[in-house]
């Protein structure tokens, strides 16, 4: 039996078991059903008694008898199995919602059993609801008195496939006379490190003996999967590095020179200068740069895109810059007409709501090399946008686009063009470590002259007199404000209701003729949405009201307040980069975040954060603490990472010693030729057949 035997051979699964495990778990393989890690341990020797627990505990195992069964049809087609276990210093209730008759059927009123669950208070008496539970076999004091939990779900629990039958299962594999478990690191490393094997790893991580035997188990897998999630991002790297050639780009121009000497509205910062001589230095390379500018909202990234980009033009190449949104596109594509008017530069914007005419005749210029400064959303990636000639390709706010997106624009040309990915939501160090040790990374960590401290101040509906009389201070003496709402979900009817009820509440509070109020969000046709800008842009409008569709990018100086309805539904760095819209221009600026009263723990600490600090790189490391497992912006970037044990905040001196690790071994071995190495080599060859069969099918 190998790890590669499909979980339908082991004794004790078959075919339809195997099924559902697949098709719940997606464990197919005896390897797939080893790396089902349990994601706690529960020490069976540590028996509570119900008089002495402490019902704070996230589990409580007590021992006793199970009586006194009660249903409750509580509605056509739900019931409510409820009975008192008892241990002699006191009685709870347990409850049950689903599988009632199997529980019924399996538990006998003689025995006695082993309980397990989370105690929680329920009309004055603990209760524990769907507790795991067993037959007390008497004292067995195997080395299972640590046992594991493992994750499933309704429907394999359905088909008696619990957490103690996936124990059973995992324990019948371990348990195979010849199974092999491959070492999958090198002797000298797990010397070095004094890591476990991997095949002791193995069998400690799910039947630990002691919480020692689980740590060490635990820090050899984390190591393991960090080093080659290292070993993935960085090998790919240093073989572009070595092989993939570029376009050269030999000459500073005329194009960049004249604006540059001419043109240029104000002095570039020191940092500003830095990141463009890092990207002028890969574009003279001869390879492809693959380059992560990270800025702070506000510190100046656009005119860091337009200097390189117009570098690209001078050396005969077309330039293309990716944003987010169609409104940030627009903006790009105003200012830059601006900026470069009078200079020999064609610059033309597609976005997805041009007409399909207008869209043909863009394309056709495009592929016939009349346009030199493409400036669009998605749209760009589509396949019938064909260019001329790319040669760089600068995308705005990535964390809007997922790496496959990115990915599609690299193949766009037989040589690939110098790719620039620029992001304004600071990355945590740990984050950027993993997720982006593919890229090059540059940071502007400099922000223009004489920009105005932000102010923030958090606000409940019992204060809103107060805040809109500040609004209106802040307009009499010529300022605009913005006012956000969450729009999570711009299908979602409630959400477009609060959006409009407030614009409405607010268009009484500032009447006309007086206060004029613009209102944008994402139904907006975009000629409406670009009327709504344009007024508030000209100053026209006092107030904007909008959705987060202005998160990102949107720049009208003369706008000093940031008022955030329902701060609570945003993550922190929405909230950051909303507040990144103010404190551009001369004036003092405000962010002002309203809540309901009540907030969860979580909410409290997001907006006390606002509150505490404005640096971008102190709130990303607080955002990755605090979010939690049902955050989806959360979701996504751990989504990405793809880690199973890991965590890259708490584990962050083992992601460093992958890394370091992983850059030692390159650069002594780019090619993984060393003996000790092999096993990396067969990895980095596996990756790749991998890879070319998902490109295939
Ligand atoms: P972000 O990095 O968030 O994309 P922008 O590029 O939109 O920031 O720049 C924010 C504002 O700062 C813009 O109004 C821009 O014109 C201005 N700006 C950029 N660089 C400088 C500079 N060196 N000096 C003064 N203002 C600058
Ligand atoms: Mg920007």
């Amino acid at each position: 039996m190998t790890l590669d035997t499909e979980i339908s051979y082991l004794k004790g699964v078959g075919p339809q078991r195997a099924s559902v495990l697949g098709r719940e778990l997606n464990i197919f393989t005896c390897a797939d059903l080893l790396n089902h890690f349990p994601f706690r341990y529960v020490d069976r020797s540590r028996i509570s008694t119900i008089s002495s627990m402490d019902i704070r505990e996230p589990y409580v195992v007590l021992k006793g008898v199970i009586r006194n069964f009660q249903i409750f049809q509580t509605s056509k087609f739900s019931q409510r199995l409820t009975a008192r276990f008892t241990d002699g210093t006191g009685d709870i209730e347990l409850v049950w919602f689903q599988g009632t008759k199997w529980v019924q059927d399996y538990v006998k009123p003689t025995s006695e059993y082993i309980i397990l669950g989370k105690p929680t208070l329920y009309n004055n008496d603990v209760q524990i609801v769907h507790p795991e539970l067993e037959p007390y076999s008497g004292e067995d004091g195997s080395r299972h008195s640590y046992m594991p939990v493992y994750s499933t779900t309704e429907k394999l629990k359905a088909k008696g496939i619990n957490s103690k039958a996936i124990s059973k299962i995992v324990e019948t594999l371990l348990r195979q006379p010849g199974l092999v478990i491959p070492e999958t690191l090198s002797l000298s490393l797990i010397q070095r490190f004094s890591l476990m094997p991997k095949a002791m790893a193995m069998r400690c991580i799910h039947f630990p003996a002691s919480p020692t035997e689980m740590q060490q188990a635990l820090l050899r897998l984390k190591f393991e999967e960090l080093f080659f999630m290292q070993l993935d991002h960085q090998y790919s790297r240093i073989s572009r590095l070595r092989h993939s050639l570029g376009r050269t780009f030999s000459n500073v121009g005329n194009l960049f020179n004249r604006f540059y000497n001419e043109r240029l509205p104000f002095e570039m910062t020191g940092a500003q200068k830095r990141v463009i001589r890092e990207i002028w230095a890969d574009m003279r390379s001869g390879r492809q740069m693959n380059r992560l500018l990270q800025g702070d909202v506000g510190s100046g990234k656009t005119m860091v895109a337009l200097l390189t980009m117009l570098l690209a033009i001078d050396n005969g190449c077309q330039a293309c810059l990716m944003a987010p949104t169609e409104i940030l596109a627009q903006q790009h594509y105003d200012n830059f007409c601006r900026m470069l008017n009078g200079l020999d530069v064609r610059v033309a914007l597609l976005i997805g709501s041009l007409k399909a005419s207008q869209k043909r005749s863009i394309k056709q210029a495009l592929a016939g090399g009349e346009i030199d400064l493409l400036i669009g959303t998605h749209a760009l990636i589509e396949d019938s946008v064909q260019f001329h000639q790319l040669g760089y390709v600068v995308i705005d706010e990535q964390h809007r686009f997922g790496v496959e997106q990115r990915a599609r624009l690299w193949t766009k040309n037989p040589i690939p063009p110098h790719i620039l990915v620029m992001t304004a939501t600071p990355i945590p160090r740990t984050l950027a470590m993993t997720l982006y040790s593919d890229l090059e990374c540059s940071v502007i960590d400099e922000l223009p002259p004489g920009r105005q401290p932000i102010k923030t101040i958090h606000a409940t509906d019992s204060q809103r007199l107060k805040v809109f009389a500040f609004l209106r201070q802040q307009i009499s003496q010529g300022r605009q404000v913005y006012v956000v709402y969450p729009l999570i979900n711009e299908s979602e009817k409630q959400d477009i209701k609060d959006l409009m009820d407030g614009y409405e509440s607010m268009v009484r509070s500032f009447p006309l003729p007086e206060y004029q109020i613009s209102i944008v969000h994402g139904k907006l046709s975009p000629e409406a949405k670009a009327y709504e800008m344009d007024r508030f842009k000209r100053g026209i409008a006092n107030i904007m009201v909008s959705t987060t569709v202005i998160e990102v990018g949107v720049d009208v100086p003369n706008a000093t307040v940031m008022l955030i309805e329902n701060a609570e539904r945003f993550g922190l760095s929405q909230l950051h980069q909303l507040r990144g819209r103010v404190g551009r221009g001369g004036g003092a600026s405000y962010c002002i975040l309203m809540t309901k009263e009540q907030l969860t723990t979580t909410g409290r600490q997001r907006i006390e954060t606002m509150c505490a600090t404005t640096d971008g790189f102190q709130i990303a490391e607080a955002d990755l603490r605090l979010r939690g497992p049902g955050d989806i912006e959360g979701r996504e970037q751990s989504g990405m990472l793809n880690l199973r044990l890991a965590d890259i905040v708490d584990d962050e001196p083992i992601v460093c010693a992958a890394r370091d690790e992983v850059k030692r071994m390159l650069e002594a071995d780019p090619e993984l030729q060393h003996p000790d190495h092999s096993v990396y080599r067969q990895h980095i060859i596996h990756q790749k057949e991998k890879l070319s069969l998902s490109k295939i099918s």
